[in-house]
């Protein structure tokens, strides 16, 4: 007989990213859903009753009888996924980090704190050494960590080889953002069908933070923020699932075009995120097509765990273009998250 499964509980799992959570849980090796917890609406509701299933399918039978709880710190699990908005998790995460728990957080509430570790496994696992300071410094038993926004991933992924080989030092970023990512039920049809919303409250902001601190690094404790110009425009568009960002970049050594192709499909990550569960054969795919990556085409590759790019060219402003497509809900928030747990496990913080 295996192992037995770690028990793990969702906080916000009626909601777009919480169904993700339950969906791609279901059936995991290591993990098993104990508790499925929202808000006072749902709370007392079966699952399958309380939420509002909005991807393909239905929701697993097991999870569906489950009975929704609320967000008390005396849940079983061990580690709490929390896909609660952003200003619900401000309150709520400290009281179960408090409390023992391993959160894995998806909201932007703690993102930016010195001591919480933002993490994306093949591009930073050496972070997590911050959870020990987090832990003296707040005195918690357990801890918080963090997954990037989902545009956010969908670019730090590509840039990071490009940075390593090349030394990164401007970034233009214009994102067309699919609808899923504003949540259920999000952004009204009125608004968002046959148009074009250039505004995301906050999201330009989080990509320029959260891209620098991702490809920065931990020194003696500390977070260190690459020295890197990020300039994002992030626009709202009519597409279901998958973030689309256009990219123009500037380097300390330009690459030629072949040249930053071969550091782009040869990456594979840090070590400690391969062979985890979640971990994508491919991290990311340089697509030669002159049309690709698409959303719809591109979204679900390697279970959407995979950031597909093309378009890699000249670029007479800065140094170099290209595209870059990924799923938000799957690597840009749940899937990303349970990678992050998959090494927290890996690297002996949860057992
Ligand atoms: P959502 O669809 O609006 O779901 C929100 C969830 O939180 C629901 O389960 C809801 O429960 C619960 N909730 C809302 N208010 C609550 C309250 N006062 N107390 C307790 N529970 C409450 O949002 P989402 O898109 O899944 O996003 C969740 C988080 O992930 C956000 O912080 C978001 O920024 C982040 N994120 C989202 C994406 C994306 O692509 N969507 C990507 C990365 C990160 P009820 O159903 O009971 O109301």
């Amino acid at each position: 007989m295996g192992q037995p499964r770690i028990p793990v509980a969702i906080l916000g799992a009626t909601g777009a990213v919480g169904q993700r959570f339950v969906q791609l849980l279901a059936d995991h090796p290591w993990f098993e859903i104990v508790t499925v917890a929202a808000s006072e609406r749902s709370a007392g509701r079966t699952y399958a009753d309380a939420c509002n299933w909005v991807i393909s399918g239905d929701p697993p039978a097991a999870i569906g009888q489950l009975t929704v709880d609320s967000l008390e710190p005396t849940v079983d699990g061990r580690i709490v996924f929390s896909a609660l908005p952003s200003s619900v998790a401000r309150e709520v995460e400290p009281l179960f980090a408090r409390a023992g728990y391993a959160v894995c957080s998806n909201a932007s509430a703690f993102r930016e704190e010195p001591d919480v570790p933002l993490v994306i496994p093949e591009l930073n696992a050496d972070h997590l050494a911050l959870i020990e300071r987090q832990r003296s410094l707040r005195g918690w038993r357990g801890f918080i960590i963090t997954s990037p926004n989902c545009t956010t991933t969908g670019i730090a992924i590509p840039l990071k080889p490009l940075d390593e080989a090349f030394g990164l030092r401007q970034v233009f970023a214009v994102s067309m953002q699919a609808i899923s990512g504003a949540g259920y039920p999000g952004v009204a049809s009125l608004d968002i069908l046959n148009n074009v919303i250039p505004y995301i409250g906050g999201e330009e902001e989080k990509l320029e933070r959260e891209t620098r601190l991702l490809l920065g690094e931990v020194r003696d404790g500390e977070r260190i923020g690459a020295d890197i110009t990020i300039s994002a425009q992030t626009n709202r568009v009519p597409v279901l699932d998958g973030h689309t960002v256009c990219l123009s970049l500037g380097f300390d050594r330009a690459p030629s075009v072949d040249e930053a192709i071969g550091a782009l499909a040869g990456f594979r990550g840090q070590p400690a995120a391969a062979g985890l569960p979640s971990s994508p054969a491919r991290i990311l795919i340089v697509r030669s097509e002159p049309d690709r990556p698409q959303p719809r085409r591109d979204r679900d590759a390697e279970g959407g765990m995979a950031v597909s790019v093309g378009r890699v060219r000249p670029c007479p402003l800065l140094d170099l273009r290209l595209v870059s497509v990924s799923h938000n809900t799957l690597r840009g928030a749940a899937g990303g998250s349970i990678l992050n747990a998959e090494l927290l496990v890996a690297e002996g913080y949860v057992r």
